[in-house]
């Protein structure tokens, strides 16, 4: 094959050479570089190369450069495996996208290159040098001579794209109603869209602008969960401390948090990020220790005033029908799901909070927006439905 032939050729001197002058970056490893990581990899004498996503990565966006160029991944495996002097290359596709492993198995097989589709074990890859997929597509254009220096993101969950150096967070996102950043697996005060690209941690590709409506306890939440559903489990801080963490989450979620919750998430956040082997451990550690330093407000309120601040966790929020304003039209009560609203044409609706999701589905449909979800205090309301213009408060 030309390519591989072209990187014999070129010999494995000038290839760390290029890479060095490059300056590639490896994905997902802050401070990683590629040449070094060639280097170390060769003194010790890592018998095979395998390009992965990182396993603490549950958003996988960066799968998306596979997918839009398998080529250039499979020519980076095989760039870095020539500077080793090994034949043994495999591409590691999450367990849950078999449908990626089956598209880019001919491009793998034309390269040489095995496919798997399962999760990364560290152990089993003690003499592998594992790069991040990202980086062996940069590693190949860097051989190609079309590198452009930069961090592979996706903002809001729009495509996946190379955003130059230099570029700041503030450039690419869109900050109105912004109360902060998820930037890679570190959640930001808004303050922070002033840094660049290549200095906000973005790991995994994945930045995404949290507006007023989104609660952070509850994201973290979502992310814990997702990491414990990935992890493979083999190691005691990884399991146990993200059950820990994600319970907790949950249960300031429902309006349950102890104040307490707050200290052990750093203790079980720091035990997590020092001692564990791969990825998981270390970067699900970072998002719940990052959400606390950087909105300790929404915790507190949380924890201590059973509020939530962005009105998204249902537990923690109230809904009931101005009695004012409401005309008996009953559109709310058509809607409603759950058959959560009472009332007859003419009368003044109510709304039985037990079964009530807080959907919001009979705010859309009526026509005086007298139905009021808030995190406040609820007013007094009528008890049953009551006939429109009779009810005095
Ligand atoms: S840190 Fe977590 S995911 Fe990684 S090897 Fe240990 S248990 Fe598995
Ligand atoms: S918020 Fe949803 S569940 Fe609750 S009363 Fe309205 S429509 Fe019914
Ligand atoms: S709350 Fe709104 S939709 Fe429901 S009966 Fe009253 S006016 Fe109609």
């Amino acid at each position: 094959m030309k390519f591989i032939e072209k990187l014999r050729d070129l010999g494995v001197k000038a290839l760390v050479n290029k890479t060095a002058a490059l300056n590639i970056r490896e994905t997902g490893l802050p401070g990683g570089n590629l040449a070094d990581r060639l280097c170390e990899a060769i003194e010790q004498n890592k018998t095979a190369v395998a390009a992965a996503l990182n396993n603490a990565d549950t958003d996988m966006v960066l799968l998306q450069v596979l997918e839009n160029d398998p080529e250039a991944v499979m020519r980076g495996i095989s760039a870095a495996a020539v500077a080793l002097g090994t034949e043994n290359k495999v591409l590691y596709v999450p367990e849950n996208h078999p449908e990626i492993a089956e598209k880019v198995a001919s491009v793998a097989e034309e390269y040489g290159v095995t496919v798997k589709c399962e999760f990364v074990n560290l152990r089993e890859n003690a003499d592998t040098m594992l790069i991040h997929i990202a980086t062996a597509a940069d590693l190949a254009h860097a051989i190609e001579g079309d590198y452009t220096p930069g961090v592979w993101v996706s903002v809001d969950g729009a495509e996946v794209k190379k955003v130059p150096d230099g570029t700041k967070l503030a450039d690419i996102c869109d900050l109105t109603g912004a109360k902060g950043l998820i930037a890679g697996y570190v959640m930001r005060p808004v303050k922070d869209a002033q840094l660049p690209v290549e200095e906000a941690g973005i790991a995994n590709g994945v930045v995404r602008v949290l507006r007023e409506h989104d609660c952070v306890v509850a994201e973290t939440q979502k992310r814990l969960l997702a990491s414990r559903a990935r992890s493979c489990g083999k190691c005691v801080f990884c399991r146990e401390g993200l059950i820990q963490l994600e319970y907790e989450h949950r249960e300031m979620t429902q309006g349950r948090g102890k104040p307490e919750y707050i200290d052990f998430t750093h203790e079980i956040g720091e035990a997590m990020a020092y001692s564990t082997p791969c990825t998981m451990g270390q970067n699900s550690a970072r998002i719940a220790l990052s959400a606390q330093d950087s909105f300790a407000g929404e915790f507190e309120a949380h924890i201590r005033k059973k509020k939530c601040p962005s009105a998204a966790c249902v537990k923690l929020v109230n809904i009931y029908i101005d009695p004012r304003t409401c005309v008996g039209c009953g559109k709310c009560l058509e809607v409603c799901p759950h058959g959560c609203i009472e009332g007859r044409p003419g009368y003044i609706h109510t709304v039985d909070d037990f079964d009530c999701t807080k959907c919001g589905e009979c705010a859309k449909v009526c026509p005086n927006g007298s139905l009021v979800i808030t995190t406040g205090r609820v007013p007094h309301t009528p008890m049953r439905p009551t006939k429109v213009g009779r009810f005095r408060d």
